[in-house]
Formats: structure tokens, sequence, C-alpha cells
């Protein structure tokens, strides 16, 4: 999935919660306030009530002073004074107490007097309001009667009456009035009344002057009073108006105080914004946390790769190989077929590394990686399991497919490799096992292909050899020859011998030393074999150190002889190589004139400027230097020119062909011209025919060394060689 979807994703996720978050939220305030709202309702609803109950309490009180007056029973009981009513009761009532209707019953519960909106009216306009009032007039005069006998009255003395009153709602001509109904009672008691007493009836209109007192004591907005019959719908506050039984006479009607409302307005912008920064912080944390996984996805597959390839190539490991030799060997049990294993060990490598530097090695692995991954099919996989190590693991194999990719492989490694310091061969030498039962595992796969490396290396490098079981015993045996030959050199189990080389006159000039070693169980093993060993197993300079003093102490048996010697490839990279053999020299006391240091051709690799160096410090201590094998290697004319050698020796393989081959004759001249042409001296070795001489001879090649005069003999052997020499017939010295 692409950064950019999963930010796509995360901030519509984010989104989406983000929006169910809010619905959530405002649903909640949306339920908060509607819940404050109807609590305000409520509230404001018994505020009412309470409001009306307490006007009604108020206009009790007011009217109680009216009542409880010893005039008004005087003026109203004992004889009824129409002027006294008027004055007291109806203007009264109406200017001070702002009612609208006020009326006189006698003792019979007859009104005696009417007051309606402020003038006297008929007292039959009572009729009026009778219904309304009649429960309270019963509830007076219910009261009158409990009422308890006025006694001990005297004058300027409060008799201890209680107000006798009533009040309900009720409706006057169709209109919602609040009435209170008060029994004439003594303050002092100046006056006595017999029988019952009159009723003074007040009435408030409920209209708009009574709404509006309502509204400014309890804060109430718009409040208006309905009759029932002709109240308008209304969206806001009700509250009924009731009569003591029940009956609706009236509505208040008012807008109520929505507090929710104001709640939401206050809460809700901030709570919005401060949602979508929580939004904004959580997308953000999201994204963050997201590259924070990428990056430790990221750094563990790095770690897996580095785990499993190799670090300098990018190939897949050892590790890696293991895995997938054991996928591929359990396919093979299943499905049937074959696996090969093939292991690549580079002839050169380690002179390269050592010679250049690792930076150098580097390099040619590098390259060599990069042919053999060219060269193999896409199924198989090339894998680095070591310094200069490969393996390559083919599925699907065959012996002839196996064999086709190791001999291009060796064909490939055989050309030069192009570094920035130069030309280098490499050479490669390869090992193959193919796998078909199914007892072999991964690990026993690779072993036998080293098996095989290790005798392809043997056989003379640059080739490819399959595993043979005898192989395994094969490797014991090196295994064990290897121990033996550190014993040998220990003790003092090595010989040299030295084989005579000749001039044009037939006479010995020369010698070259050849180191025996007589096993004591399996008999003579030759150098091919066992020096090899030495430089594989470390004991290559013991080796050399051996060779070297012996040959050096027999030079000096034969002062009219050149002595030649054999150096290892592996020695002479050593820098301390002259100093080693100035030091033997001095031990020896032998002449380094005398002495002819015989190198192999492929040791010549690049313009190696140590290896100038070492020849160039030999040749100044007096050493004469040859070329071996000449022909072999990979000697072009500029090496020759570079190094300072004074001698070539025309390589076996050359002389053999002599007579056999007819280009043979014309490629040994050439060498010979080649020779001449740059001043060297040139010699011929292993010349075993009287024929092959002939040859020699015809191509301009005097100088000889073979069986034909004398296979390698003891030092003793020269020297009666020397003795007998001159002015026998060559023939007769051929051992
Ligand atoms: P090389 O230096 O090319 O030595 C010549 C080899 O050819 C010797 O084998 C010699 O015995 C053999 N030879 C000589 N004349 C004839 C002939 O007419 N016919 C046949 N078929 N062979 C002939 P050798 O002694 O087995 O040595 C083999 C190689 O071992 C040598 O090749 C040399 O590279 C190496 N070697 C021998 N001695 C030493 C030593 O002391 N030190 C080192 N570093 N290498 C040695
Ligand atoms: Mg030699
Ligand atoms: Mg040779």
């Amino acid at each position: 999935m692409g950064n950019k979807s999963f930010g796509i994703r995360v901030v519509a996720t984010a989104t989406a919660a983000g929006v169910v978050t809010l619905a959530a939220v405002v649903g909640i305030l949306l339920s908060v306030a509607r819940h404050a709202d109807l609590d305000a309702e409520a509230h404001e609803r018994t505020q009412v009530v309470h409001g009306l109950i307490g006007a009604m309490r108020e206009k009790e009180d007011w009217i109680a002073g009216q009542a409880d007056w010893d005039d008004a029973l005087l003026n109203l009981g004992v004889a009824f004074n129409p002027d006294w009513a008027r004055a007291n009761v109806g203007q009264y009532f109406s200017n001070l107490g702002h009612f609208e209707r006020a009326y006189v019953l006698d003792a019979d519960n007859r009104p005696v007097y009417a007051m309606s909106d402020g003038v006297d009216v008929a007292p039959s306009q009572f009729e009026g309001a009778r219904s309304a009032v009649a429960p309270l007039i019963r509830k007076i005069r219910a009261a009158e009667v409990r009422r308890p006998p006025i006694v001990g009255a005297a004058p300027y003395r409060k008799v201890l009456s209680k107000p006798i009153q009533a009040s309900a709602f009720g409706s006057i001509n169709g209109v919602p009035y609040l009435i209170t109904a008060s029994l004439v009672q003594n303050d002092f008691g100046k006056v006595r009344l017999q029988g019952r007493a009159p009723i003074l009836i007040a009435g408030e209109a409920m209209n708009g002057d009574f709404a509006r007192l309502m509204a400014d004591r309890f804060l109430l907005k718009d409040l208006h009073v309905h009759t029932v019959d002709n109240s308008p719908e209304n969206e806001g506050q009700t509250s009924f108006v009731l009569t003591d039984a029940g009956a609706p006479i009236g509505r208040l009607d008012w807008t109520g105080h929505r507090p929710g409302l104001g709640l939401l307005s206050r809460v809700l912008p901030p709570v919005i914004s401060g949602l979508f920064l929580l939004l904004a912080l959580t997308v953000s944390l999201l994204l963050r946390g997201r590259r924070a996984a990428r990056a430790l996805v990221a750094s563990e597959a790095r770690a897996r790769h580095m785990a499993f390839h190799d670090h300098l190539t990018g190939l897949p490991n050892r590790a890696m190989f293991n895995d997938r030799v054991a996928e591929a060997l359990d396919s093979t049990r299943r499905n049937g077929g074959r696996v090969g294993v093939m292991a690549i060990d580079l002839d050169r490598f380690k002179l390269v590394n050592d010679t250049y530097g690792h930076g150098a090695g580097d390099q040619l692995i590098l390259s060599v990686a990069a042919r053999l991954t060219g060269l193999c099919p896409a199924g198989d996989s090339v894998v680095r399991v070591g310094g200069d190590e490969f393996v390559i693991l083919c599925r699907e194999a065959s012996a002839a497919r196996l064999a086709h990719l190791a001999r291009r492989i060796v064909e490939r490694m055989a050309e030069p490799v192009d570094l920035p310091f130069g030309r280098v061969f490499v050479g490669a030498s390869v090992g193959i096992s193919l796998v078909e039962e199914t007892g072999v595992d991964g690990a026993e796969a690779l072993r036998q292909a080293d098996l095989a490396m290790y005798r392809a290396k043997e056989g003379g490098r640059g080739r490819y050899c399959f595993f043979e079981p005898d192989m395994d015993t094969a490797m014991k045996a090196r295994r064990q020859l290897e121990a033996d030959l550190r014993e040998a050199l220990n003790s003092d189990g090595l010989t040299m011998v030295y084989q005579p080389q000749m001039n044009g006159q037939g006479r010995m000039t020369g010698v070259e030393a050849l180191v025996r070693w007589d096993h004591p169980e399996s008999g003579p093993i030759a150098p091919s074999y066992f020096v090899p060993i030495a430089e594989e197993g470390g004991l290559i300079s013991q080796l050399g150190v051996y060779t070297f003093r012996k040959a050096f102490l027999d030079s000096r048996r034969w002062p009219q002889l050149r002595v030649a010697v054999n150096v290892s490839a592996v020695q002479i990279r050593a820098v301390d190589f002259p100093d080693l053999l100035a030091g033997l020299l001095k031990e020896t006391g032998a002449d380094p004139h005398r002495i002819e240091l015989e190198i192999t051709e492929g040791i010549l690799l690049a313009d190696d400027e140590q290896t100038q160096e070492t020849f160039r410090r030999l040749r100044a201590m007096g050493f004469s230097l040859a070329l071996d094998d000449f022909g072999t290697g990979y000697s072009s004319l500029s090496y020759l020119r570079r190094y300072p050698v004074d001698k070539i020796k025309i390589d076996r393989s050359f002389v053999n062909n002599l007579g056999v081959e007819k280009e043979a004759e014309a490629v040994v001249g050439a060498i010979v011209r080649l020779a001449q042409a740059l001043n060297l001296r040139v010699i011929a070795e292993g010349v075993e025919t009287e024929s092959q001489r002939e040859g020699l001879r015809r191509a301009g090649c005097t100088d000889i060394q073979g069986y034909l005069f004398s296979r390698p003999v003891e030092p003793a052997g020269i020297s009666r060689l020397l003795e007998a020499a001159e002015p026998r017939p060559l023939a007769a010295l051929a051992s």
C-alpha cells in the first residue's frame, strides 16, 4: 500500500471517527440542553403556581385589614350603611387594592352592595359571580360556626380573632378572577353583633394588568392570560388556572426560558474546535506512527536481508544457501529430479588479495560475482559462502547440464579481469555434487562439492570435477599426508635430488634441485602432489627453507655448475623472501651468482610493484631468474620485458609434441627467437629422446634437461657425473 493511499485512509477513518464523536457529543449536549430546558420549564411552572397562590395570600392579608374591623361590622352588619360601603369597600378596594369587583353579602348571603370596575352597580349583578363564589361562602360560614365566641373584649384591646377567609380562582361572566371572600369580624370588640356576620367579596380580574404584574415579579417573558375558550395555540409555556373543583377557567401562556440553548451556543463552538484539534492530532499521530512503523519494518527487512546476504556482493550467503538447498532437496524428495551443488574456488584470489590489498580483493570478488551471475540460468542461485568461495545451487540438475555450466565457468574465469590497478588472471576450480539420494542433506552436498573442487585443483587448477565417493578417502589421505609432511620436515625426512642441464656441446652446465619425499609407508611421493599440500597447509616457507638450505649447501660441491632452485608462488609473495635468502647465503656460504631461481609463469599476475621489487632485489643480490614451464601460463611479451628474468624454460609439453604435431617445432622456434631477441638464455626441459633433441636443435634450442641425459639424482650422483663427464659419450650417462 502506498504512503499516499494510507494517508487518505487515515484521514478518512479519522474524519469518520471525528464525525461520529462530534455527533455523539452534540447529541449529549442537545440532550443536556433539552433537560435543562425541561427543568427550567418545570421550575417556571412551579413559580407561576406559587406566584398565583402568593398573590392570593397577599390579597387576603390586604383585605383582612378591612374585614377585621369594628367599623365594618358596625356599618355592614349591625346596620347596612351604603355610603360607608361605597367609600370603604367599593372605592377603597378599587383604588387601593386594584380590585375590579367587590361585593358585600348580608347574614343571609344576599348581595347588599356591588362594585364593578370602580363604580357602584346593582347588587343583583352579584349573580354573575355567585356560582364562582358559592364554595367560598360555604367555607366561610362553616368557619364562622366553628369560631370560638369572642370573650373578654374590652375597648382598645384587640380581640383575638383570626381572619376567616377563603380564596379561589373562579370565572365571573366568563373572565377568570382571583376571588377572596372574608368574614367581617371585630378587631377591638367595640361592637357586638348577634347572629351571622356579613361577608366581603373581592375579585381581581386576571387580565393584562395582572399578567404584567406577574411577569415583572417572576421575570416571565410574554405572559398572557387567556380564557379557556378563546385561547390560541401556544408554542411556549402554559399553566392552566383551575377552580377548586379542578375546572379550567383560564390559561397563562408565556415564552419559557431555554437555558439549554444558551448552554449549547456557549459550549458547542469550543467543543467543536476542540474536536477538530483532536482529530488533527490523531491524524498526525497516526501518520507519524505509520512512518515509525514503516521505518521499523524497513530496518527489520534490512537486518533480515543482511542476515541472509553477503554484504559485499549482495548475493545470498551461507545461511540463505542452507535454506534454499533444504527447500530444493525437499522438493526433490517429493517430486523427483536432482539437485546440483557447485563449489567454485578462485585459484589465485589470495595472491591478489595479499599483493594489492583487500580493496583490490573486494573488486575482484565483485567482478567474479557478476560473471557467475551472468552465466547462471534464472532458476539457479549464486551464493558467496566465504572469501573467494562461491556456490551455485542448481535445481532440476543433470550431469550434462552441470558439466556444461562448469565448463563455461572455468572458461569465463580464465579470462583476464580488468581492475583499476591492472589486469589479473584468476582462474577457478569447480567441484560438483549431483544429489539424487534422499539421505544427502545440504551440508553433505556442499562437503562433496568441496571435495570435488579440491580434486579439480589438484588436477592442475582451472578445471571442474564431479564428486565421487572415493574422494572422501582421498581427502582423508590428503589430511594425513599433510600431517606426515609436517613430521617429515621436522625430522629431516626429505631429500634433494639434482637433474643435470646440458649445453649444446654436451657439457653439464647446471643442475635443477628437486625435492624428494620418501614416505615411510606410501613410498616416494611426487613434489607436484605434496608441494601444493604444503602451500595450502602453511608449510611452504618451512619447505622452502629446507630446499634452499640444502641446495645452497650442495652448490658449494660443484663450483663449475649453476644450481636452479624452484620457488613456490606463495613464497615469492612473502615480503621478507629476499631477506630469508640473504640469511641462508650467509649461513651456507653459497655464491648467489651460481644460484638460479625458477619461478613458474603464473606468478606474474599483473603489473605488480612488489613482485617487481622482489625480483630487482634478488638480482641485485646476484641471483639469476628463470621462468619455468614457459608457455603454459599467461606470460606476454610485456611481462618478459617488465620482469628482469635471465632465462626461460620451455615447458615439457612443447618438447613432447616435437615430432607429433607439425607446428610444434615452429612454436619452439618462435619461443627461441623471442628469447634471443630479448637477450635471454633458453633451455628445454623434459627431453627424453634423441629425436626431440634433434627437433630442438633445429629450432635453435641447444640447452636441454631431461631423462635423455639423466634423471634427477642424489648429490653424489652429480659429483660422479662431473668426474666421469668428458670425454665419455653423452648417451652412456643416462641412468
Ligand atoms: P619443474 O620445476 O618443471 O621440474 C621439472 C620436473 O620434470 C621434475 O619433476 C622432473 O623430475 C621432471 N622431468 C625432468 N626431466 C623429465 C623428462 O625427461 N621426462 C619427464 N616425464 N619428466 C621429466 P618433479 O621432480 O616431480 O617436480 C615436479 C614439479 O615440482 C617441479 O616442476 C616443480 O615445479 C616442483 N618442485 C620440485 N621440487 C621442488 C622444490 O624443491 N621446491 C618447489 N617449490 N617446487 C618443487
Ligand atoms: Mg623447475
Ligand atoms: Mg618445469
